[in-house]
């Protein structure tokens, strides 16, 4: 069954999660209802251990709701879906492979790519070397990731999660061990990679001002189990920059996020 265009990339509709059981049963989420469309970038912030990195795992079907449903392009979801790309607070490269093999990793793993690879690994090197250019890495292929600042390995596993072009882009604080200034940087490289390619993304962030920056739908989750208490829009112009960040209307929206995040800690 083809999905309708309207029909959200992803739905969550009144899901409920909890680990273990009996009584040592915890609920982590509950009563999650959220769509999110195709090319929208959205981000979560909330509490730590309110359920971001679980609802995460929700939506690329790494784990099962214990209620409720989880649906992409209108199917329900029933195992890991296909597609996505995902980047975190540890860059997680592997140390005995150069970047550009790194990068490369997801083609030689994920079909159609895999079958394909041996015979077009010219072409595929080149997609890197696009890549890497485009994050500010050109010539930096032959490096291995422990000659690369702590940023420029992030800025690498970025592009190790878009190399095979997937449809969603799972972020779970990819610039949380970042300083503040390599982290700003940052957030214009990954503006510049969304506004070119235009996947949809998640993103999990402790951080407003990034999620404002970033984002055009920010959901704000409650204390244990998480539960989404704020919507809030942003329709700040694009591309945004760094003086976007200092201007009223952004000051303004971060400001009404942290005052719904204060409730969750009073
Ligand atoms: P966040 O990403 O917002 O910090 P998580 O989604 O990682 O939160 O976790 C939500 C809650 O569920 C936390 O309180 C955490 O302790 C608990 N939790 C996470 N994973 C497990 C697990 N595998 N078993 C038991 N509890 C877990």
């Amino acid at each position: 069954m083809q999905a309708s265009s309207d029909t959200p990339l992803v739905e969550l509709r009144n899901v409920s999660l909890s680990y273990g059981s009996g009584r040592e049963r915890i609920p982590a989420l509950e009563d999650v209802t959220l769509s999110i469309g195709k090319g929208e970038f959205v981000a979560v912030v909330g509490p730590s251990g309110c359920g971001k990195s679980t609802l995460m795992k929700l939506v690329t079907g790494l784990m099962p709701p214990t209620a409720g449903e989880v649906r992409v392009h209108g199917q329900t979801v029933k195992g890991p879906i296909r597609g996505v790309g995902m980047a975190f607070q540890a860059p997680t490269l592997m140390p005995w492979r150069t970047t550009r093999d790194n990068i490369l990793l997801p083609l030689e793993v994920v079909e159609p790519h895999k079958r394909r690879f041996r015979k077009n690994k010219a072409e595929y090197v080149e997609r890197v070397e696009k890549l890497l250019a485009s994050v500010g890495l050109g010539g930096f292929g032959d490096k291995f990731p422990w000659q690369l600042s702590g940023g420029m390995q992030q800025r690498s596993s970025l592009c190790r999660a878009l190399v095979h072009e997937p449809e969603i882009l799972m972020l779970d604080e990819p610039f949380g061990a970042l300083d503040a200034f390599t982290r700003e940087e940052l957030w214009g490289v990954m503006q510049a990679l969304w506004l070119e390619r235009r996947f949809t993304a998640v993103l999990v962030t402790h951080d407003l001002r990034e999620a404002v920056y970033l984002a055009d739908t920010v959901y704000v989750m409650s204390r244990r189990p998480g539960r989404i208490v704020k919507l809030r829009n942003v329709d700040l112009p694009r591309p945004r920059r760094l003086e976007t960040t200092f201007e009223p209307r952004f000051v303004e929206i971060v400001h009404e996020l942290r005052e719904r995040i204060h409730l969750e800690h009073a």
